[in-house]
């Protein structure tokens, strides 16, 4: 049995949301004998079929589907991507067991990483002081809540794409959270744009206590340290790491230098040490989990997909968006007898707070002329909100599956689906061919697509001329000096230095 089921792969299914995810996976699920494992942040939540844009029942029947709809909104506001992962790795395991494919679908992105590759690191393991030189680092570093929160327009997080870790899951040990997100691979140190706020913000609301127990420690120890000052501690404890953070970047630095001062070992040896029990080099990327895995991502041209989900809110209105979210307020009321907390995650997500404030308006103003503007700004901001989650998501995709770094690359496989009426020749019949050759031991006919970009490459830059700005990417390096705030300084350098020569040598 275990020859057979090593010789299927997970399948995955990849692409922004409105572009038919759900809609291959049950194909591909139907066709292939498989399971499908739904990898969203939103669609875990019992209830709320319209705004998560739930799988309907007779779907589900179509295919077997797993982790949709198994967390109660109401009293389970904490959940994180390990909660997620350690269920579904479980169910992927069982389905390959049976001799079926195991298929993940979904928008949330780094759930469907958190089971493809091994990058979380393992707090609980880092107790034991003296044996900090055997870390096992092993993928289950607690992470918050995940629900992909749009950013508000024009921004509003520092760090976008780095998920804020409070460490919740230590049960009571003293085990400070180890390592971050931030570090959990290469691309996690790059903005990749994906919306993280609510991670943070869920893990201030839901875990105070942790927070206050670790957040506010944390800075205390440092805090009479400015922040060049604790990088240059860095650099002489874990001078790879060092490379890697600006020395602004207090957050990351503190965290690097806990990590040191709490297990004796630098975080750069921590992430090489893992790399290398799985074959890795020195990529951050943690080592893929699954031998065979064939991973689709629908594309979609992006006029397309915005006007697509532009009218997929208006047909949510239509099939009863706004009492689902009525209902869910009124219950939650109910239920906390007032005492509600509307920072919590659920309520941050997408289509809750674009009419979080029509919804708060007592129901005898629903349909008062403040009410309707408030509903019809209510709509715009959600179909606002969606097109950004989907460039997010591509952008995500771009940067987490398509440049991973080092041994953990895999394939991604391209399908288009723009044109909805020829379905099934560019995206069924394609992906078909595909999984059909990789079952069978065979390349595919089509090549996976190319990354589209170089990786990000790490070095440590100061430009003496701009004051001593600091750059940690080659990228960003040669983006600065080819910048005309760069070239406008260094004329005016050069030419103080002339002048400063001139000046001299008539002195001379
Ligand atoms: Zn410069």
């Amino acid at each position: 049995m275990m020859a057979a089921m090593r010789r299927l792969p997970v399948v995955v299914v990849l692409g922004a949301t409105g572009t038919g995810k759900s809609k291959l996976a049950i194909e591909l699920g139907q066709k292939f004998n498989g399971e499908i494992i739904s990898a969203d942040s939103m669609q875990i939540y019992e209830g709320l079929n319209i705004i998560t844009n739930k799988v309907t029942s007779a779907e589900q029947l179509q295919c077997r589907h797993h982790l949709i709809g198994y967390v109660n909104p109401f009293t389970n506001t904490s959940n994180t991507v390990v909660n997620f992962r350690d269920k579904a790795l479980p169910i992927i395991e069982r389905v390959f067991a049976e001799g079926r494919l195991p298929i993940i679908v979904g928008g949330t992105n780094y759930y469907i990483e958190s089971l493809l590759w091994k990058f979380l690191v393992d707090p609980q393991v880092h107790d034991k002081g003296p044996d900090a030189k055997k870390l096992r680092m092993s993928d289950s570093c607690p992470v918050t809540h995940e629900s992909e929160r749009p950013l508000p327009p024009g921004g509003g997080t520092s760090a976008p794409g780095h998920p804020a870790t409070i460490d919740v899951s230590s049960t009571g040990s003293d085990a400070a959270p180890v390592a971050d997100a931030s570090f959990e691979g290469e691309a996690a140190l790059e903005d990749t744009g994906e919306a993280t706020l609510d991670r943070g913000k869920v893990a201030q609301e839901c875990c105070k206590t942790a927070a206050s127990d670790r957040g506010a420690d944390r800075e205390g120890k440092f805090k009479d340290i400015d922040s060049s000052e604790l990088h240059r501690q860095l650099t002489l404890v874990d001078p790879v790491t060092a490379k890697k953070i600006h020395p602004h970047n207090r957050r990351k630095i503190i965290r690097a230098l806990e990590v040191y001062s709490q297990h004796g070992v630098p975080l750069s040896d921590i992430l090489k040490s893992q790399h290398a029990s799985a074959g890795g080099t020195d990529a951050l990327s943690g080592p893929v989990r699954y031998d065979k895995t064939c991973i689709f991502w629908i594309q979609c041209d992006q006029t397309v997909l915005d006007a697509r989900l532009d009218a997929r809110v208006d047909t949510m209105m239509e099939h009863g968006l706004l009492q689902e979210l009525h209902d869910f307020h009124r219950e939650y009321r109910q239920k906390m007898q007032g005492d509600c907390d509307y920072t919590l995650g659920i309520f941050q997500s997408i289509g809750f707070k674009e009419f979080h404030n029509y919804l708060l308006l007592p129901e005898p103003e629903s349909d008062t002329v403040k009410g309707r503007q408030l509903r019809d700004e209510g709509v715009e901001l959600l179909k606002l909100a969606t097109r950004q989650y989907a460039k997010r998501q591509i952008k995500w995709i771009r940067n987490r599956f398509l440049k991973r770094p080092g041994p953990g690359v895999v394939p991604v496989y391209g399908v288009d689906s723009t044109d909805v009426s020829l379905w099934a020749d560019n995206v069924l019949k394609p992906a078909c061919d595909i999984l059909s050759a990789i079952l069978q031991g065979e390349n595919p006919a089509v090549l996976p697509l190319e990354a589209g970009g170089a990786l990000t490459e790490h070095v440590y830059n100061v430009c003496d001329v701009c004051a001593g700005r600091v750059f940690t990417t080659l990228q960003e390096w040669n983006a600065h000096t080819n910048s005309r705030r760069h070239k406008r300084a260094l004329s005016k350098q050069r030419k103080q230095l002339r002048k400063a020569a001139v000046l001299h040598s008539d002195e001379a």
